[in-house]
């Protein structure tokens, strides 16, 4: 099922020429309206005619988020504010927030773009869609949201938060679609388990999950414990915000809307391009936004771009789910460790729970990391012997998964963290 077949499933040469006009037309903009690109086009000696093919994108500067807060708030907008209807801000857990805004017209691209997600995903205006992202500034909510009342789907505006009241909500509202954190998801499933809710009880199908990295083998828990789909979409907020690229029905890799982004995958450290199936950096050009346009955005986030055709029909492009990000990467004794990996490690342990969260700390001139992962109840009743052979079957996957040795503990989930957003996985005294 498409939301736009005409548009989803376009002739890729037809495609990359509406690219490249309307990569044209973006570049003409940012020139004409945001100092920071004429001086940055400036410096490298480029003009936006010289732009004569998709390949000369190679040519222009990057934009990183140091920029973005470099000219916070207003400074990156292309249009007055008066044509501003919407702003929003990403987190500013790293520093300072930024800001991004929107016209009329960037709002109606926005939720459209987000409709075909949503779609693909399965959703129709038959759904009832709870939305348990936190809204706010934060772009998930609000974008789904409106996404969600484009499809014309029932939206339940749940927030975040207050997690026996949304499972109140599923069951009264007969919601039959979650959009939510992998992680909040999961631990709604867990909660249903300890009300003694059985899922049979509720009437969820699909779950629409984003805005953290997950694994495989997380989406088939967090599946058997909902009762559903789940699919997973992508999208950060400097750059939109949900509603960049989304995994159909096959789930093999999520399509992106080419038609409005230009996607490449660079080596973080070289810059130059990686080739497809290689891990990268996703970089992003939009190439419809009036209010915050961005060229060659460097997300952070690692993905790889999958090869060949899907069998949906779609030509978007795919890439994999996102591998991990730069920010989140670990440099622990010289190596680089990601979550991601840990979680691997957890879901493939009987008798854990993939709730963890890795503290690093310096003792000396050495990095020591502890693993803190959340066990079943059932273990806290067991002998020292069997807790002890359980921290001592999960230090050596680590370390095999790793490549450093990491110390481990078993701790109770709910001693670990709140999980009403976003996941809090690492915790770096080192910075200190
Ligand atoms: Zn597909």
């Amino acid at each position: 099922m498409y939301w736009e077949p005409d548009k989803e499933c376009m002739d890729r040469e037809e495609l990359e020429q509406l690219q490249l006009e309307r990569l044209q037309s973006t570049l003409n903009r940012v020139c004409a309206h945001v100092p920071f690109y004429r001086r940055k086009f400036d410096e490298l000696g480029i003009a936006p005619e010289d732009v004569q093919s998709l390949s000369d994108a190679a040519r222009l500067p990057f934009t990183m988020k140091s920029d973005l807060r470099d000219n916070y708030p207003y400074g990156m907008f292309a249009v007055p504010l008066r044509e501003v209807v919407r702003v929003h801000a990403s987190s500013g857990t790293t520093g300072m927030a930024t800001v991004v805004g929107y016209t009329r017209n960037d709002l109606k691209n926005w939720s459209n773009l987000v409709a075909r997600i949503i779609t693909m995903a399965g959703v129709t205006k038959d759904d009832v869609i709870q939305v348990s992202f936190g809204y706010g500034m934060f772009t998930g909510a609000l974008g789904l949201h409106y996404g969600a009342e484009r499809v014309g789907a029932s939206v339940i505006p749940a927030s975040s938060g207050n997690t026996a009241r949304q499972i109140q909500f599923m069951r009264d509202f007969k919601s039959t679609a979650l959009v939510a954190t992998p992680s909040y998801a999961l631990l709604l499933g867990d909660t249903l388990r300890e009300m003694g809710i059985p899922v049979s009880a509720l009437s969820l199908k699909w779950g629409l999950f984003g805005s953290e990295p997950w694994s495989e083998a997380m989406r088939k828990e967090i599946e058997s414990k909902l009762g559903i789909v789940a699919t997973d979409n992508y999208g950060l907020s400097e750059v939109m915000g949900p509603g960049i690229s989304g995994e159909c029905l096959e789930r093999n890799g999520l399509h992106f809307n080419e038609d409005h982004f230009l996607v490449e995958v660079v080596d973080p450290e070289t810059l130059a391009p990686v080739p497809d199936g290689e891990v990268g950096e996703l970089v992003l050009t939009s190439l419809t936004k009036e209010a915050f346009p961005v060229i060659r955005y460097r997300t952070r986030d690692l993905v790889r771009m999958l090869s060949g055709e899907c069998p949906c029909g779609r030509t978007g492009r795919r890439m994999s789910r996102v591998l991990g990000r730069t920010d989140d990467m670990l440099i622990i004794r010289g190596v680089n460790v990601y979550p991601l990996q840990i979680e691997h490690v957890l879901m493939e342990i009987e008798g854990t729970e993939p709730y963890y969260q890795i503290v690093v700390d310096r003792k000396g001139a050495m990095d020591e990391a502890t693993v803190l992962v959340a066990a079943g109840e059932s273990i806290f009743f067991d002998t020292m012997r069997k807790q002890k052979e359980m921290v001592d079957r999960i230090r050596a996957k680590l370390r095999q998964e790793l490549g450093i040795t990491v110390e481990v503990k078993l701790v109770e989930r709910k001693s670990l963290q709140q999980f009403e957003g976003k996941a809090k996985r690492v915790v770096d005294n080192r910075k200190l």
